[in-house]
């Protein structure tokens, strides 16, 4: 897995400078997403496209095509194959590129390249928005000022050098203007992400700012001793498997059949549904459930085709929110996680309720995914699995589009259980837990369109 370091700051407060250097030092890509915003505005200007002009910006990302090349160790910018690395610097560009980075057709139509270029990379990217909005997971966040002055004065004698001739007046207003933009945007702003680390370079050397950020890189590399100790806690974590002897109580058992048929009722009249794949769910509880997870309501489209209640995961804080609500979410099988707990307690509680008798519903991907597709999954679903030796029903959750509206084609797909012993997982040993969820992940990839 690659590093990624997130590098946000306010205009020139040396960030690329100082990108550049730590990348070097690091053996990382510099990913200067500021020169993707210039390139379209600039590419806009040139056609003399007011960059204020929404629908002239949008229409001009048509077909356009922003690359970042590298050349002996320097990036170069070319719009269209056109490299426009110094045609991009100039303070008009720089006013037009914080005008269109206020658009969100601009930002969605970098989010993803920038997103592509970060995923299994070695890489440091500085912007606005990286740490809060472009790689919220990114294991080093950083973010870099100093004093509106001191980065006008900077930028002041930097262009003075390539001979432009605006007043150190005009730079800082220019710098302040910017500040306003990128603070007072409604999507994406400016804004330090709240695990980011400040550094203020107001009077600091480049060298020492430099120091910190590799000091930072290098310490995301190596697994703290949380991470450690986590690690070899599961290693040891024997196995437990759930005994079959389900102790679920009758009444409880009535009220959820006929609960599931009112359900049912409802859901199959608001929505367009379809189940595939019920001869794979087994008619006992004490099941894993691993799904894809669309929306609000997988945990009910995922319990109506199990004759055996579920339970699953929820955060802790849903827990004290009010007391009819958590009422109503652990009637309907929710327990709490307190996130940062440690693998074992939770793994403890889950297999607690498999001996219950109860299914266990787990969205391996943690967060739901807007655009349908299968994300990495997290080591939960399978180190439950390879613990309580059983079965893991593998389910695809199908729909088009964002949300579930109502009328929405919802096709829910059961795959065939997957057996751990079957398939010679018999440890919680990383090997194992590791086989288990390719399998897991691959399975549920194959049921999701
Ligand atoms: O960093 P640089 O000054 O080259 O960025 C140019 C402009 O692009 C900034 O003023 C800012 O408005 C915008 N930008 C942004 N989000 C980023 C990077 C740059 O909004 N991630």
């Amino acid at each position: 897995m690659g590093i990624n370091i997130a590098l946000d700051g306010p205009s020139g407060a040396g960030k690329s400078t100082i990108a550049k250097l730590a990348a070097k030092r690091l053996g990382f890509v510099y990913v200067d997403t500021g020169a993707m915003y210039r390139s379209i505005a600039y590419n806009a200007m040139s056609r003399g496209i007011d960059t204020a002009d929404e629908q002239a910006v949008t229409g001009s990302l048509q077909g356009l095509k922003i690359e970042l090349a590298y050349r002996e160790g320097t990036q170069a910018v070319l719009v269209n194959g056109e490299d426009v690395s110094d045609k991009i610097r100039t303070p008009e560009v720089s006013m037009g590129a914080s005008a269109v980075a206020k658009l969100s057709a601009v930002r969605e139509f970098l989010l993803e390249t920038q997103r592509n270029i970060a995923a299994g990379n070695d890489i440091i990217m500085d912007g606005r928005d990286i740490g809060t909005v472009v790689l919220p997971n990114a294991q080093v966040k950083l973010f870099l000022t100093a004093s509106a002055e001191e980065r006008a004065n900077r930028r002041f004698k930097e262009l003075q050098e390539k001979g432009d001739p605006s007043t150190y007046e005009e730079v800082l207003a220019d710098i302040e203007q910017r500040d306003y933009n990128d603070t007072h945007r409604d999507i994406a702003p400016l804004k330090q992400a709240e695990d980011a680390a400040v550094i203020d370079s107001t009077s600091m050397t480049i060298d020492q700012v430099v120091d910190e950020i590799v000091r930072a890189a290098e310490a995301a590399k190596k697994p703290s001793d949380e991470k450690k100790k986590k690690r070899s806690e599961r290693e040891m974590m024997p196995v437990r498997p759930v005994t079959k002897t389900h102790r679920l109580n009758p009444v409880r058992q009535f009220f959820y059949n006929l609960l599931r048929v009112i359900v049912t009722f409802i859901m199959k009249h608001k929505y367009d549904l379809t189940y595939e794949g019920l001869e794979n769910v087994p008619t006992d509880g004490g099941n894993v459930f691993a799904s894809n997870h669309r929306s609000y309501a997988d945990p009910v489209l995922i319990a109506l085709g199990a004759r055996v209640p579920i339970s699953y995961m929820a955060k802790d804080e849903l827990f004290h929110k009010n007391i009819f609500f958590t009422w109503l979410i652990k009637t309907f099988g929710a327990f709490p996680v307190v996130r940062g707990a440690g693998d074992t307690s939770v793994i403890d509680t889950s297999i607690d309720k498999l001996e219950s008798g109860r299914n266990l519903v787990i969205f391996p991907e943690g967060t739901r995914s807007k655009d349908g597709k299968v994300a990495r999954g997290k080591t939960g679903v399978a180190l439950i699995a390879a613990v309580a030796q059983t079965k893991v029903v593998p389910v695809g959750i199908n729909f088009e589009g964002e949300k579930l509206t109502k009328g929405s084609k919802v096709v829910v797909r059961y795959g065939k259980p997957i057996d751990p012993a079957e398939i010679g997982v018999t440890s919680a040993t990383t090997g194992d837990v590791k086989r288990i969820k390719k399998e897991i992940m691959d399975s549920i990839t194959g049921l999701v369109y």
